[in-house]
């Protein structure tokens, strides 16, 4: 999910090559085979969808890919093709074997998205141009490309494009070590200096999440920075990340707010979606893409057919002196 104000900083925070990427270990030696196999060849890579929830390297990843088969890579998001001839621009203006990036694929208008279908498969677009009685279709040739897409959402991808995509990979929440060592580069490339206890405090509360990781090692920069501290320890980074609202499971506010109103307002469920994002005052969409896939991966939450329930995780995470299970 874009970032504003954190864009630039990511950016230079961003791996360039597969080896600079940490963790992700299968999808990355998978991806290496599929590009070397390609670029001995001499081929256009085959069409990747990347999949799983925000921040986790979706968009480095396509980058990555553009740099490691030495071609192009012109990005964009599908909320930003409004019109067939939005998209037609687009691959009308690629070079051979050049990366084209769809964030948010999942949102394609669908008229967009139909003659994306021939554009991957044959490279070539069927337009209509004209209107009414004078309307005609035309074809037009396209260089070869890689389309790669990215989605919070594999779920709600049509399965015609889903179909299209020859490489279909899953980005997993990261674990404590993986994540000292993103901390760690970043810091390195910050030119901040931390002790590795320091760096486990961030990773720890990280949500899994390397764009969370980046982002609370700056905070906690600016912490020590305007203490005059010369280095980040592990006690000035957990009293900074106290402050900040983060607690060690790695929960933020909403977490908390998600898992307290199921515990005291629903008595641990089942709760449906819809009505906890009316109580949170939170669209739907957020809840599904954002804030349940961690709760879920860290044992907090069920999803099952008749709403949310709470595990018993949960419970001791929404903390102590919840009204239902003091009840129970
Ligand atoms: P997404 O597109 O999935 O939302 P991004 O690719 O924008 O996520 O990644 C968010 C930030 O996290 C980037 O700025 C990048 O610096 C960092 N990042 C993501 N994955 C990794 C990784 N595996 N190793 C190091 N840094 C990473």
């Amino acid at each position: 999910m874009p970032d504003p104000g954190e864009e630039a900083p990511g950016r230079a925070l961003r791996p360039e090559n597969l080896d600079g990427f940490i963790g992700q270990r299968t999808l990355r030696d998978n991806l290496a085979v599929f590009i070397a196999a390609a670029r001995e060849r001499t081929e256009v890579l085959d069409h990747v969808l990347l999949s799983g929830p925000p921040g986790l390297g979706k968009t480095t990843l396509a980058r990555i890919v553009a740099h490691e088969m030495e071609v192009g890579f012109r990005p964009t998001s599908a909320p930003a093709i409004v019109r067939p001839g939005e998209l037609a621009a687009l691959l009308g203006a690629l070079r051979p074997n050049d990366v084209l990036f769809i964030d948010e694929i999942h949102r394609l208008a669908p008229a967009v998205e139909e003659i994306l279908y021939t554009a991957m498969e044959d490279f070539q677009l069927d337009l209509i141009v004209g209107e009414g009685p004078s309307a005609r279709s035309i074809r037009i040739d396209l260089p070869p490309f890689t389309l790669v897409g990215a989605t919070t959402r594999a779920g709600s991808i049509s399965r015609p494009l889903r179909e299209r995509f020859g490489i279909p990979l899953h980005l997993e929440f990261y674990d404590q070590a993986e994540l000292e060592l993103i901390a760690m580069r970043a810091a390195a490339l910050l030119g901040f200096e931390v002790t590795a206890d320091g760096v486990a405090e961030i990773a720890c509360r990280s949500r899994g999440t390397p764009r969370i990781a980046n982002r609370l090692l700056r905070r906690v920069r600016d912490f020590v920075t305007l203490a005059g501290y010369p280095y980040m320890t592990g006690e000035a980074a957990a009293n900074a990340l106290d402050r900040l609202g983060v607690d060690r499971l790695g929960l933020d506010a909403m977490d908390r707010r998600y898992l307290r109103l199921l515990a005291d307002g629903f008595g641990g469920g089942p709760a449906g979606v819809e009505t906890l994002a009316a109580a949170l005052g939170e669209q739907r969409d957020v809840l599904e893409e954002v804030v349940e896939p961690f709760l879920i991966q860290r044992g907090l939450i069920q999803r099952t057919p008749r709403g949310r329930v709470l595990a018993e995780g949960g419970w001791q995470a929404a903390g102590p002196g919840t009204a239902a299970r003091d009840a129970a």
